[in-house]
């Protein structure tokens, strides 16, 4: 399976990190040993000194297809959840700057957390959903997804003529404003609505 990951789907976000407005998606995998087992702590990496949670929507692919139109997009996912696109900014930065690929910086070993998931038809629509991270029982990020620039079925028409999405694959649909650093000891809980889909811990 693949993790598929959007940047940049909330003008907010985009402005705190002064990135420019992309005109197409973008785009970026992790692999799938960046997963982090449930139950595990997230462990800080030696090789950064600036870990930042992103805390994203997610939706599960429960069907293949390729060239998919974005009115037929709600027929190849059911499952909505939440997770965080942990990110190395201090080397995503380096990274940046020499136009090199960010796979280090976004795809080290527990850098993608995936947190429980929902039935799609909980939702009136997937286009409005309200999601938050608290750090320490403080709100740090709230976003709604009627506020991404690509919305998920416009993600998964985009995605899909690029990549075959194959049942299993999950695509982080972006962050909203408010990303920051984490240190050891900080816990992270992720909630959609008022229903709490992960709790992990900084080690
Ligand atoms: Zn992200």
């Amino acid at each position: 399976m693949k993790l598929i990951c959007i940047g940049r789907n909330y003008t907010e976000h985009i402005k705190e990190l002064e990135n420019e407005r992309p005109t197409d998606p973008v785009i970026f995998l992790k692999p799938d040993t960046s997963i982090l087992l449930k139950k595990q702590p997230f462990f800080i990496p030696d090789f950064s000194n600036d870990i930042h949670h992103e805390v994203e929507i997610l939706v599960k692919i429960n069907k293949v297809g390729k060239h998919i139109a974005k009115k037929f997009a709600h027929k190849y996912y059911d499952q909505i959840g939440l997770g965080i696109d942990f990110t190395a900014r201090d080397l995503q930065t380096q990274l940046k700057s020499k136009g090199l690929p960010w796979e280090k910086a976004k795809g080290f070993d527990g850098a993608a957390v995936i947190g429980n998931w929902l039935p799609k038809s909980d939702f009136e629509s997937v286009d409005n959903i309200n999601f938050s991270l608290y750090k320490n029982d403080a709100i740090v990020q709230e976003g709604n997804t009627s506020l991404m620039l690509w919305k998920i079925d416009e993600i998964i028409e985009y995605v899909s003529k690029y990549f075959t999405l194959k049942i299993g694959d999950i695509i982080f649909t972006g962050t909203p404003a408010g990303v920051g650093k984490v240190l050891a000891n900080d816990k992270l809980k992720g909630y959609i609505e008022d229903k709490q889909l992960f709790s992990i811990t900084v080690k």
